[in-house]
């Protein structure tokens, strides 16, 4: 090849992996990323008042994860089990919660029995109708759009049957330190191979024809014989007036469609360390010691502790239909202390009087994500096929959306993808 410019576009982790990749293949790789640090949604937090990191994103290890462990080792960072005990809000008392979902072997058996796919919401009306079966719907969908993101009228059972059958996030590590650290490890390896990161570079505009790509924003037009997309589903989806949006030219009407017909969900996540664990006191309101996860049907409706770091730390999580973009930091901050306040029966001014830092990032409003990760729609196979075939061998992409396996909306996933298209660049 006597032109081996390639762009790519985005670093998160699928980007920076492909970079890297690339790069030790012989490829000169530029990397064009519209923040002002790498890691994308990856984005471990240090600073702000907190005593140590705490995660405004990805923060788990689900599933086997090899490649996201493989990385992990390599960066000399170990990963921790979650701990402590699960509660949940029931008749004003904080208990140790019950399973999700009350009726899970009459649903698993409705889902084994299931052949040919449909919207989740078809599925409860098919098989749970009726009045009888009020409470079993509502679970199932509280629990598709607050831990999966996914819209019940678009979301594949299928897909959801496969995943539920692996477990929940309360099962998964996390690695000590903060994902971070992997992300720092992948940009050191970028720049030993001689990959050239461009930060504050947003792109806007992709002009393309075939062998030669030409990518425009404030910082500059870059120009190459190829380029990689591994922008979030949000930036492929948004409409090209809305903040962050990328246009083609020629446009692309088969990928706009592609994307569109894949999910992307949306959350809210707050991060509140205070002076005590307040809540594991045997003086307060409603003692809860050993705190991992609760759970209550409140505005921010699931929390978590850090155990088995003992850090005073609370993570609020909103997913779904009440992650409201438009919601300020300073409402959403309200809403999340309301929620504890009502959880642990006291007045939301004694939880002010805790707090030490606080962070809320809401990744629905952020322009560079326009949401958190994707869920599998119904017919999202077609939809990954079209957006992983490449352009007239010019344009590729990848990232998190594009994975087809069953680790979906996670690190590893957009490792995976990233690992799937680095063949088709060498
Ligand atoms: C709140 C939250 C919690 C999560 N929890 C977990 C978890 O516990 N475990 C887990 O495994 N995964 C989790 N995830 C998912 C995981 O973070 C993502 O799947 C993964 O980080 C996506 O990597 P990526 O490289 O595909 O995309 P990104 O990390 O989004 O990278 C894409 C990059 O493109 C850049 N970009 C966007 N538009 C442009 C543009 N126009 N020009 C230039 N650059 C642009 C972005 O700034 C970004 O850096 C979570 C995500 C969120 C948001």
């Amino acid at each position: 090849m006597s032109d081996s410019s390639l762009l790519v576009i985005g670093a998160g982790v699928a980007g920076l992996l492909a970079a890297r990749d690339l790069a030790r293949a012989g490829r000169r790789v530029t990397v064009l990323e519209a923040r002002d640090r790498v890691g994308g949604r990856i984005h471990t937090i240090t600073g702000d008042g907190f005593t140590a990191a705490v995660e405004g994103g990805a923060e788990f290890i689900h599933g086997a994860a090899p490649l996201t462990k493989a990385l992990l080792r390599e960066a000399g960072v170990p990963w921790h089990d979650t701990a402590g005990r699960n509660y949940q809000l029931r008749d004003g008392q904080l208990r140790e919660a019950e399973d999700f979902i009350s009726d899970m072997p009459r649903l698993q058996q409705a889902l084994q029995g299931l052949e040919h796919d449909l919207p989740l919401a078809d599925f409860l009306d098919r098989y749970f109708g009726g009045a009888n079966n009020a409470e079993l719907r509502r679970q199932v969908r509280q629990f598709a759009e607050g831990y999966d993101l996914a819209d019940p009228r678009r979301a594949s059972t299928l897909a959801l049957r496969a995943e539920w059958a692996a477990g929940g996030a309360e099962d998964s590590p996390r690695p000590v330190g903060g994902y971070a650290q992997l992300v720092e490890l992948l940009l050191r390896h970028c720049r030993a191979a001689g990959v050239t990161v461009h930060l504050n570079a947003p792109v806007h505009t992709v002009r393309w024809q075939a062998g030669h790509v030409r990518c425009e924003g404030p910082a500059g037009a870059f120009e190459a014989r190829q380029a990689l997309l591994t922008v979030p589903l949000g930036v492929l989806q948004a409409p090209p007036e809305a903040p962050g949006a990328l246009r083609f030219k020629p446009k692309l009407p088969g990928l706009r469609a592609a994307a569109a017909a894949l999910g992307m969900g949306t959350v809210v996540k707050v991060l509140l360390e205070f002076d005590e664990a307040f809540w594991a006191s045997a003086e307060a309101p409603r003692p809860a010691p050993e705190l991992g996860f609760v759970f209550a049907d409140v505005a921010m409706p699931t929390w978590w502790s850090q155990l088995p770091d003992p850090r005073p730390v609370l993570t609020g999580w909103l997913g779904g239909p009440g992650a409201d973009p438009a919601a300020s930091a300073e409402q959403l901050l309200e809403q999340a202390l309301t929620s504890l306040a009502g959880i642990f029966g006291l007045s939301e001014a004694q939880l002010r009087g805790h707090l030490r830092a606080h962070r809320v990032v809401n990744w629905g409003a952020d322009p560079w994500a326009r949401g958190a990760y994707t869920y599998t729609t119904v017919g999202a196979a077609a939809a990954r096929q079209v957006l992983s075939t490449p352009v007239a061998d010019t344009l590729f992409f990848a990232g998190e959306a594009l994975y087809t396996g069953e680790a979906g909306g996670t690190v590893e996933a957009a490792l995976s993808s990233a690992a799937a298209v680095v063949p088709l660049l060498q």
